[in-house]
């Protein structure tokens, strides 16, 4: 069981007491809890703590600062251990009665069992209809199979979290490398319950920020089509061009059209800069990619100074 906890004190006694009652009636396997505190500013960290001395399967990750959800994701996998691990929620939107049915199907051979949602209760209008958009966009574009309507809840077997570990990129859109790794997937219908306590962390900012990363990570279609329309753009002012030439020979030169020079030129200066903006983009992506830095950093694990991080190829 892997759990990002940032600033969720009111919703984990309830996650953890209710995951456990799912887990102890599964006597086959052994459990862990390995919660990754992301810089909370709340109690969370305390209740760990408790929740550790009580449960001997708690473990828990504690980061030096927040460092989001795709961050605290790939710490967590990194310090699993085990056959297979269950990506949770805290906040109990992933409802842990699924879990029964996700080992079955590990069990029958499947890598990745995802849980698709089918209804998302506590969500606007506008926030299904942009999400539904996003995906198709994102399909449109990649050639990779994109889940839809799938989150971060899933069981992923050993095979596919050591996969994921190889995956060092710091802007991490970790449903798209979900689809990228492969191997054998099987998605199990739930329906989404709205958060039990605490507010959620996204705002349209920032889920606008989540879809530019999900398709600038994926695909570099948007560079391809400004070399298109910048394509298309100078094969008609060369027609224009022609236009004008042979307009002026026949009926002689005229000043007029200052009207319509103006709005071409902003027209072409706005698309300049869209596709500036884009370039710089992936710019500032390759820029970052390129510092090597580590991904996150651990201060404590298990209550336990952690001074020397764990690396993996050369980087964090
Ligand atoms: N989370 C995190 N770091 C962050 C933001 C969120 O670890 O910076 C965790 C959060 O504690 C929760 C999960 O990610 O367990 C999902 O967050 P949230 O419920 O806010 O997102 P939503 O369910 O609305 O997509
Ligand atoms: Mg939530």
């Amino acid at each position: 069981m892997l759990v990002p906890c940032y600033n969720e004190e009111a919703a984990l006694p309830v996650f953890y007491d209710r995951t456990s009652k799912v887990i102890n009636s599964i006597n086959r396997y052994e459990f862990q809890f390995v919660f990754v505190n992301d810089g909370s500013t709340d109690d969370t960290l305390r209740i760990l703590k408790e929740l550790r001395e009580r449960d001997t399967r708690v473990c828990y990750i504690d980061l030096s600062r927040n460092f989001g959800k795709e961050i605290a994701m790939i710490a967590g996998i990194d310090y699993l251990s085990g056959d297979a691990a269950i990506i949770m929620d805290a906040d109990l939107q992933d409802p842990p009665e699924l879990i029964p049915e996700m080992i079955s199907y590990w069990e029958q051979g499947y890598d990745d069992v995802c849980a698709k949602r089918t209804s998302r209760e506590g969500e606007t209008f506008f926030k299904k209809w942009s999400s539904h958009m996003f995906y198709r966009i994102l399909q449109g574009v990649s050639n990779i199979p994109i889940q839809k309507d799938v989150g971060d809840f899933r069981l992923l077997d050993k095979q596919c979290l050591e996969a994921l570990r190889l995956m060092r990129e710091s802007q991490r859109y970790t449903k798209g490398l979900f689809s990228w790794i492969g191997f054998n997937k099987k998605e199990i219908l739930f329906e989404r319950p709205a958060r039990i306590a605490g507010k959620t962390k996204w705002n349209y900012w920032k889920l606008l920020n989540l879809a530019i990363e999900g398709l600038t990570s994926f695909t570099i279609a948007p560079l391809r089509l400004a070399a298109f329309v910048g394509c298309v753009l100078a094969f008609l002012a060369m027609m224009y061009m022609a236009v004008i030439i042979i307009k002026t020979i026949i009926y002689g030169g005229d000043v007029a059209g200052y009207p319509s020079l103006i709005t071409v030129i902003l027209f072409i200066g706005g698309v300049q800069l869209f596709f500036l903006g884009i370039m710089g983009e992936y710019l500032g992506r390759v820029f970052n990619e390129s510092k090597f830095r580590p991904l996150y950093l651990v201060k404590t694990y298990n209550g336990q100074r952690i001074v020397r991080q764990k690396f993996y190829g050369g980087r964090g």
